[in-house]
């Protein structure tokens, strides 16, 4: 066996490794529960023997370093990590050191009261608030040191910008701290389209979190629907609160977002208790929790335990096991995307994981496949991560009796037969045939989807249906179905009523607005959140066919590759026809403007405003729409061709970079003046 030190060194190896892919790439490459062990390991050997510990281990540090491009933040009070126990006996244990520190303290009298919450798995956050207003968001980083997320966190709604506290009980500053992340089904989503466009995908909702909330392009962040769950105040002044359970109340009041479902008991069996029940309902909540955590209530008993190397001692993550079951890999399939990426898929022997039968998952690409060594035939470690997702772990390498085969990508797609490229850069393989009826069926798919067209009555079923009979093709056959009434009434399982339902929800989506037919449309990299942003610059299909590239990247969040996407799509003559044929079936194609403004003045014709700062007569969106209903266009960065910046409140970088380039600045009376009678721009 090791000798400890080097055991303990080759343990630091791997944890360090460990995190900088966890921590910083967002891309871990070992399992948590192996990760876990490692650091277990490494714990109890310097337990053991004292004079290996030293500062830098990661037993003593919270997480990783900050990633470049943000600006660091210094944590006012260390953001720290949580202590583990599993199970209730380490949980019992953990209770019994508490009692020691407190009674060395000289507070053994004080009772003892617990909160228990649910642990979730996602990604610490700190919140500051300087007189009720938020003035500052980051990242945990490594505890002392986190990245500047600011306008990254402006763009999730649950985040209050200004606190609902009556004024004189406003306090001065106040931090609170909460955990960001990604409900399961959006991380569900976030992953399909991430294989759509070749990119790697997330290997669990936390990392999914943390990938949204690093990004540096906030309009990317936004498309991400990322929510928060509020669970400590940092440092504060002018609070006087007692217990834990009173921060909560008073984020409660504040506007936070604060788990309605935290419980406070009155002994640690019943704390026990309480977590353990989590474990059982950890599939009954819409977001991914690894454990619950028991917290000390007083407030005065936490400052004076205080806490040791990377954890408070006064709480404790009690962790859950994973769910996790065994079973054969009979076949690894490929199914084709929407953008014509193949996306390989585990089909397994039906097998119970937590509750539930599973009997496939996706296993991303080809890399992925390799990462895991799977073979086919494999009997393999199946997860359901946060109970809802399955996925595969790995193979179980002891069991192959050499009948096992690797898998190998087909060359040609499965559905048309076109040979499969591989564009630099992506792991993923593409079918390039534009009209491979496979890709044709994942794009009638998603734009008949609820968050695009909706058509009710015409589900993927149906569609496939059609897609044999030859009936729909392409999005705009879909309009001309009104012509084959009676063919479709003769149609196996279709009568007289559905048929008339079907039609009138065709007819009905003819007046889903213009925003989300471009989404509908499923153009690369186009997603809800870019579409309404194209919109507000461009707001025709007239407009964007005019436009350059240029002018498209104007709007807000939109970068090149968002642009250069966009163009190309529309420079294919099929897709130009397929749009035509949308207009002349009544399908909107122009953002319907309010009575009489396309009529009206449009005293900033031509401008090209940049926004920065809080105003007071307009939120930042009204602002935006009355520059563009004056005519105007609003970008979001400063550049020679702006003509004016309009600076509020606590302007940021943006009014630098305009008096840098000379560019006029106006405050708000100046926009409110611009907009009634003009701007000129000056000689
Ligand atoms: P942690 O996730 O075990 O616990 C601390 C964190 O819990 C806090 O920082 C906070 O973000 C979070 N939390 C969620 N709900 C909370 C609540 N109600 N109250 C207080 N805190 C709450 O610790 P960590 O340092 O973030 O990460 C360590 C864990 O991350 C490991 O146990 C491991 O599972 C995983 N990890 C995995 C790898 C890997 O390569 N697989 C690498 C590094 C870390």
């Amino acid at each position: 066996m090791n000798d400890p030190g080097s055991r303990a060194a080759e343990l630091r190896e791997l944890i360090e490794e460990a995190n900088h892919r966890y921590y910083v790439l967002d891309d871990p490459n070992v399992d948590d529960i192996v990760y876990d062990d490692w650091m277990r390991e490494l714990q109890s050997i310097e337990d053991e023997h004292r004079d290996l510990l030293t500062p830098e281990s990661p037993t003593q540090r919270v997480g990783g370093r900050a990633l470049e491009g943000f600006a660091e933040v210094v944590h006012r009070e260390p953001m720290l990590s949580l202590a583990n126990a599993r199970g209730a006996e380490e949980l019992a244990d953990w209770h019994r050191r508490a009692r020691d520190v407190i009674e060395a303290e000289g507070l053994g009298d004080r009772e003892m009261r617990f909160a228990v919450e649910p642990k979730i798995d996602g990604l610490a956050i700190s919140l500051t608030y300087e007189k009720g207003i938020f003035v500052q968001g980051a990242t945990r980083g490594d505890g002392v040191v986190g990245e500047d997320v600011t306008q990254n966190l402006r763009t999730i709604k649950a985040i209050p910008t200004r606190l609902r506290t009556p004024p004189k009980q406003t306090p001065a500053l106040v931090e609170v701290r909460g955990e960001v992340y990604l409900p399961l089904e959006a991380f569900a989503e976030l992953n399909e389209r991430r294989v759509a466009d070749g990119l790697p995908t997330f290997a669990n909702p936390r990392n999914s979190a943390a990938g949204s909330l690093r990004q540096l392009d906030p309009a990317l962040a936004a498309e991400r629907p990322l929510s928060i769950w509020c669970y400590s105040i940092g440092v504060s002044e002018g609070l006087q609160l007692a217990t834990h359970t009173d921060s909560l109340e008073w984020m409660r009041a504040a506007g936070f977002r604060v788990n309605p479902e935290i419980t406070t008991e009155q002994s640690i069996e019943s704390a026990a208790s309480a977590a353990a029940r989590w474990e059982d309902r950890r599939g009954e909540v819409d977001y991914d929790i690894d454990g619950a955590v028991v917290k000390i209530d007083s407030l005065e008993l936490q400052n004076r335990m205080g806490s040791v190397g990377r954890a408070p001692r006064w709480a404790v993550a009690y962790k859950f096991a994973p769910t996790t079951a065994t079973t054969k890999l009979r076949d690894i399939l490929v199914n084709v995307g929407r953008t014509g990426a193949l996306v390989p898929f585990a089909s397994l022997e039906p097998v119970q994981v937590g509750g539930v039968t599973v009997s496939m998952a996706t296993l991303h690409n080809q890399e992925d496949i390799a990462r895991k060594g799977l073979r086919i035939g494999d009997t393999v470690i199946v997860q359901r991560a946060g109970d809802v997702i399955p996925q595969v772990v790995g193979p179980v390498t002891q069991d192959r009796d050499g009948t096992e085969r690797e898998f190998v990508m087909p060359i040609d797609c499965p559905s048309c037969g076109t040979e499969l490229v591989q564009p630099e850069g992506e792991v993923q393989f593409r079918c390039p045939n534009g009209s491979c009826p496979a890709q044709a069926l994942q794009h009638l798919f998603h734009f008949t989807q609820r968050s695009a067209m909706d058509i009710e009555g015409l589900g993927e079923k149906t569609l496939m249906k059609f897609s044999e009979l030859g009936l729909v093709e392409n999005v705009a056959d879909i309009y001309d179905l009104h012509d084959k009434r009676e063919e479709l009434i003769e149609l196996e399982g279709f009568k007289e009523t559905s048929v008339s339902n079907l039609l009138a929800g065709i007819e009905a989506s003819k007046r889903v607005p213009w925003p989300r037919v471009l989404f509908a449309l499923g153009i690369r990299h186009v997603g809800e959140v870019t579409a309404e942003a194209i919109i507000d610059v461009l707001p025709s299909l007239d407009a964007l066919i005019d436009a350059d590239e240029e002018q498209i990247a104007a709007a807000d969040g939109v970068g090149p590759t968002v642009a250069a996407s966009i163009r190309d799509y529309l420079a294919v003559r099929a897709n130009r026809e397929l749009l035509e044929r949308l207009r002349s079936a009544g399908v909107q194609v122009a953002v319907e403007r309010p009575d009489g403004a396309d009529d009206g003045p449009r005293p900033l014709a031509g401008c090209t405003v940049v926004l920065t700062g809080g105003l007071d007569g307009f939120t930042r969106d009204q602002a935006k729409r009355s520059v563009i209903a004056a005519g105007g266009k609003v970008t979001s960065s400063v550049s020679k061709k702006t003509s004016f910046v309009v600076a509020g409140r606590d302007p940021g970088s943006k009014m630098e970079k305009a008096e840098k380039l000379g560019v006029t600045v106006l405050d708000e009376a100046g926009l409110v003046d611009a907009l009634e009678h003009g701007y000129a721009e000056p000689e």
